[in-house]
């Protein structure tokens, strides 16, 4: 057996056994942990159902958020997220909580869990944003018809995300970073994240760097996974490809994940609560007891981690005692038994390496609101979102009378995203939410804003208008996109 290092000072996390078979699967790592003498004191806090019991909607009680504060690491259990109460989820709450921006999820086949694609050398680390994206929460309904969800990406949202990922592959040596996204089609946002990712590349020449588009990156997941190393993406991108990839190597109940920031970095298992087979003694401890070893190395306990991970892997290769999850119908062991395995392989060496680490750094951001005044700001314009029963014709001249006489003219109007006036024969289904696009007579005129104000007023006395978004031009580029069929 081994003892780690004893230089090493013990480090307090914040434990949170969760729901479920939460408990069980955090007692199974903390009974691990203690054989291995691994450099960890727990403080015991409560999330989740627990907390949602007692009425605290966020589902995440004081006390914990303060003990996670004070000790800037967690380790989670599996968090029960009531269906139909309005509460919400405990997981987003703390992601959001302490501005977990990078979810890390690392995806390897792992010794004796059998798939399609063993032997194929699977060994990657999807890189996610955490906080941003349509995952802000941000959605409206703008007509009893029609929902908005807001898809915001933000500069230094994506630099943080890209640096990190950059940063994680120094850390663990790997070779190639590869940025997913949706580019070709969301060309402000998604393209932020692609442009950044150009930008910032220079600064990493040792770390070969491409794009792909993330639909292909699905396909190339199943095709070709082992042609990928680190893939940074946004956080939906993200949440779709980060479960893919943990199918190819044996599923969710296996997966572990980081969710990292500059405050403070909580580590878990991927899977739920698992209540079919909570308090049966029957849980797979490995995807926790993963997590815990990314958080020993985010300790810097490099050795104590490779010995638990190497126990863990000549257990899993072994397959002797293994829960009923990884095991021929039948033939699994309770959590009690593979604990007591793996804690008996404490000391051996597995024929799958474990990776080289070194400590990651993610680059400080400077704590005040991130701002980029540009050269120049024109104002061109804007458009107007209306509810609307008429015709797109019927509106267009209704709205072109409206303008006369206005700092404005009317330029276009557009149906979710296609033009509908002036007509391009197009056969657009028309649903009651209009994108009326005005233009200044006289771009970036003195009275812009003082003339928008006036024609939304007079557009309010004979339509319904429910959102007004500016048309900017910033350092002499458009910002905004045109609509499908605009010329
Ligand atoms: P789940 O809890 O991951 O469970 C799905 C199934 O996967 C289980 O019924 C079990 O299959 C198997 N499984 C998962 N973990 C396992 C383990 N460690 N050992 C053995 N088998 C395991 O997904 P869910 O049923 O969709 O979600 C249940 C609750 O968990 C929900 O309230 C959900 O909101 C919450 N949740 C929390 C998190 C989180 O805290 N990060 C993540 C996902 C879901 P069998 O039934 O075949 O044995």
């Amino acid at each position: 057996m081994n003892a780690a290092s004893p230089a090493l000072a013990k480090t307090r996390v914040t434990a949170l056994p969760g729901d479920g078979i939460g408990p069980e699967v955090f007692d199974a790592t903390r009974r691990i942990f203690e054989a291995a003498n691994a450099p960890v004191e727990w403080d015991i806090a409560e999330a989740g159902a627990a907390a949602f019991r007692k009425g605290i909607a966020s589902g995440a009680p004081r006390e914990t958020l303060d003990s996670i504060a004070r000790n800037r690491i967690a380790l989670k259990g599996p968090l029960e997220t009531p269906v139909g109460h309005g509460n919400k989820s405990a997981n987003v709450t703390l992601r959001k909580h302490f501005e977990l921006y990078a979810n890390i999820r690392p995806v390897r086949e792992l010794p004796g869990v059998k798939t399609p694609f063993t032997g194929r050398g699977i060994d990657m680390v999807i890189v996610r944003e955490n906080v941003e994206d349509v995952y802000a929460g941000i959605e409206h309904m703008q007509t009893p018809d029609v929902a908005q969800c807001l898809k915001l990406m933000t500069r230094p949202g994506c630099e943080r995300i890209i640096r990190a990922a950059f940063g994680l592959a120094q850390a663990e040596d790997r070779r190639k970073l590869t940025c997913a996204t949706k580019a070709n089609i969301m060309k402000l946002t998604e393209g932020m994240m692609k442009r950044v990712f150009e930008a910032v590349g220079p600064d990493y020449p040792d770390i070969a760097q491409d794009h792909i588009i993330i639909d292909n990156c699905a396909h190339q997941l199943v095709i070709a996974p082992e042609q990928f190393d680190v893939i940074v993406t946004s956080n939906m991108n993200g949440d779709i490809i980060s479960d893919l990839a943990a199918g190819l190597v044996g599923g969710l109940g296996i997966a572990p994940s980081s969710n990292v920031g500059d405050h403070a970095a909580i580590f878990e298992a991927v899977h739920g609560s698992a209540p079919t087979i909570a308090g049966k003694g029957l849980a797979n401890p490995t995807a926790l007891l993963s997590a815990a070893i990314m958080m020993l190395r985010h300790i810097g306990a490099f050795e104590t981690a490779e010995t638990i991970e190497q126990a863990l892997f000549i257990t899993l290769a072994e397959g002797e005692n293994l829960t009923g999850d990884l095991s021929p119908r039948g033939h699994g062991v309770g959590t009690d038994k593979f604990v007591g395995q793996v804690i008996e392989n404490l000391g051996r060496t597995s024929n799958l390496p474990s990776r080289a680490y070194r400590p990651l750094t993610l680059k400080a951001w400077p704590d005040r609101t991130a701002h980029t005044e540009p050269a120049s700001r024109e104002l061109l314009g804007v458009d107007i979102f209306l509810e609307s029963s008429l015709s797109a014709a019927e509106l267009g001249a209704s709205l072109t009378a409206i303008a006369e006489g206005s700092a404005l003219r009317l330029d276009s109007i557009s149906n979710r995203g296609v033009q509908v006036w002036p007509a391009t024969g197009g056969s657009t289904f028309l649903v009651d939410h209009f994108d009326c696009r005005f233009m200044l007579k006289e771009p970036a005129a003195g009275n812009g804003p003082q003339g928008i104000s006036d024609l939304v007023k007079a557009i309010g006395q004979k339509h319904s208008w429910m959102h007004v978004e500016k048309l900017q031009r910033f350092d002499g580029k458009d910002a905004f996109e045109r609509p499908q069929g605009e010329s």
